[in-house]
């Protein structure tokens, strides 16, 4: 695969270690809830083809998650096609590319979605909530506030990769799975 491999028993630990805050958002909100909208099983899934996990274990994923919400029969009828389709099984046999951070920033996600970017579509006081859960310590979260405040989005993501990685990070952030395989080469060196 292209940024690296991944197996599903160990997604809940490098969610929690090694996804940007928008991918841990729709992770966190797919677990709570049993169920993402259409923006956000596209954004999570493709993110997730990036990452490395392979067809057979994207299903068991949606389908551990979905069948608690609307049933076996459902998933398999309205919602595995679409995830055979993400991985050019289906359809027009397109191999779909996860979503930059500019195409993720630019989205706009509608009430009870919860695809996009936190930096970009959170309020200020539920981006601190979520940062804090993150575990990003009160003096970088102002600098992270700072750049969101400025619309500086990617900068203040990149804030947050520093503080959670506890090292500068030059290159920058602008794409999510970049995110993820440059936190597995830190924490897994
Ligand atoms: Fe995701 Fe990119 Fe926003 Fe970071 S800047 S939360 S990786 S969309």
């Amino acid at each position: 695969t292209e940024y690296g491999d991944m197996s599903l028993k160990d997604i809940d630990q490098v969610a929690k270690s090694s996804f940007p805050l928008c991918m841990r958002h729709l992770f966190d909100k797919l677990k709570e809830d049993h169920h993402l909208k259409h923006g956000g099983r596209m954004q999570l899934g493709l993110f997730l083809k990036g990452v490395g996990l392979n067809l057979e274990d994207a299903l068991a994923f949606w389908r551990a998650e979905f069948s608690k919400k609307v049933g076996l029969e459902r998933f398999e009828k309205e919602y595995a096609y679409a995830i055979r389709h993400n991985y050019g099984k289906e359809g027009k046999r397109t191999d779909y590319s996860p979503y930059s951070c500019q195409k993720i920033i630019s989205s706009t996600p509608g009430t009870g979605d919860h695809h996009g970017c936190p930096y970009r579509h959170f309020s200020e006081e539920n981006l601190r909530a979520a940062l804090s859960r993150m575990g990003v310590n009160s003096r970088a979260m102002e600098d992270v506030i700072d750049k969101v405040r400025n619309k500086h989005y990617q900068l203040a993501c990149t804030l947050t990769f520093e503080a959670l990685h506890g090292m500068p990070y030059d290159a920058g952030i602008n794409h999510p799975n970049q995110y993820f395989s440059d936190s597995r080469k830190i924490l897994e060196s």
